[in-house]
């Protein structure tokens, strides 16, 4: 089915071609044509699946036959949880709105930067991507109001109804009128999926791409049995050995972050790192010159592990393993996404070997192990 037939906007469709979208992915099939009917939808499938078009496009769609208003009331409010998430979909949004006319105004808001420029900048926003703090703040100071939204959208759905941000989602939530659409995607779910539904959703429909076999392989995943003092040397034999030119490594600390990024420049290898330590300059920069393929190695957190889209990634490293399997599934597909196949390596020392068949166990999957104990390591 093409993307004219799911009853979007016209000048939407000319946007898609502009993107060489060809055909809708499964999620945007069956989530846009509800989206447009003013349904609630809970929409789950796999990372790099096309979960964003399937709600900026129908919102979009939505919004355009509204009259445009010149005041800080939202329309629609799109909810993720980084920094650099929240300006990824914003470029989503704004790529589409651009082809609108009038042009509808959107714009994101997070922490991390001055507030002013963004207090000033809300006069006329249609649809703001916030992450939930800044948004507070901001309403907080009178600089946009959320009574007025229509739709909400909760991106990254299972984190952000997570306790981490569950005291900012509830004051969000009690602003919002409660006649209003809302929208909640991601690649995994809760545990207690039926605490989502009551809270957010009225009479939800509820999508489910399950990935289809070939889908699943699109990520091949390796793991390295490894000792403590060998992880280093093995991680650079590996993008040396394998002529990685792109590689996003994971660790689970800024400490470890830094100090990866570190030993891999020593070595001759072209590497920076991201963490919530950085500035919000230097995350941003960081984050955009590996986008863009300047920089051979970033090293990160879990920052980074939700939502970011790098296209063509070739390579995911776990250099530590996540504490939670959900994460685990979320870092692997950095790579992998918009059908392009991806490689996923993860470097397991003996105390991690329990986990990380825990790990396994939860994805369904399990993983091809290698020893690297016959790796000669040296001058690595
Ligand atoms: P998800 O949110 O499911 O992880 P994204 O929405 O970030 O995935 O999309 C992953 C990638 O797929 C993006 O680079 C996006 O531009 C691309 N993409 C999305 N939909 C299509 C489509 N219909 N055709 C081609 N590429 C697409
Ligand atoms: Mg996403």
């Amino acid at each position: 089915m093409p993307f004219s037939s799911l009853g979007l906007s016209p000048r939407l469709v000319t946007a898609l071609s502009a993107l060489d979208f060809q055909k809708p992915y499964p999620i945007q099939e069956k989530v846009i044509p509800e989206v447009l009917m003013g349904k609630d939808v809970l929409g789950i499938a796999q990372t790099g699946s096309g979960k964003t078009a399937s709600y900026v496009l129908p919102v979009l769609s939505l919004l355009e036959k509204k009259e445009t208003k010149r005041n800080r009331a939202i329309e629609a409010l799109v909810v993720v949880p980084t920094r650099e998430l929240a300006q990824q979909v914003q470029e989503v949004i704004s790529h589409f709105a651009s082809f609108l006319e009038p042009r509808l105004k959107s714009m994101a808001v997070y922490g991390g930067v001055s507030i002013n420029p963004q207090m000033k900048a809300l006069m006329g926003v249609r649809v703001l991507v916030a992450t939930p703090g800044r948004l507070l703040e901001l309403v907080e100071a009178n600089a946009l109001t959320l009574s007025e939204v229509q739709i909400l959208v909760l991106d990254e759905a299972d984190k952000m109804l997570n306790l981490g941000f569950k005291e900012e989602m509830d004051k969000i939530i009690a602003l919002l009128p409660s006649k209003r659409q809302n929208l909640l995607f991601s690649a995994t779910l809760a545990e207690d999926v039926q605490s989502i539904t009551s809270l957010i959703l009225k009479d939800p429909i509820f999508v489910k791409v399950e990935a289809e076999k070939e889908n699943l392989d699109l990520i091949s995943q390796t793991g390295y049995f490894v000792s403590e003092e060998r992880k280093g040397p093995l991680l650079r034999y590996l993008i040396k050995h394998n002529d990685m030119q792109q590689v996003l490594v994971f660790t689970s600390s800024v400490y470890q972050t830094e100090n990866v990024a570190e030993k891999l420049r020593k070595n001759g290898i072209q590497a920076n790192c991201i963490h919530s330590k950085k500035s919000q300059e230097a995350r941003t920069k960081a984050l955009k010159s590996f986008k863009e393929g300047h920089m051979r190695v970033l090293v990160a957190t879990d920052l980074i592990a939700r939502g970011i889209d790098i296209q063509f990634l070739p390579f995911v490293i776990n250099y530590e393993l996540p504490r939670s399997p959900k994460d685990y599934i979320h870092r692997i597909g950095r790579t992998g996404r918009a059908e392009n196949p991806g490689e996923a390596i993860s470097l397991i020392t003996p105390d991690e070997q329990q986990h990380f068949r825990v790990i396994q166990k939860k994805m369904k999957k399990w993983v091809t192990m290698v020893d690297s104990e016959s790796i000669d390591l040296r001058g690595f």
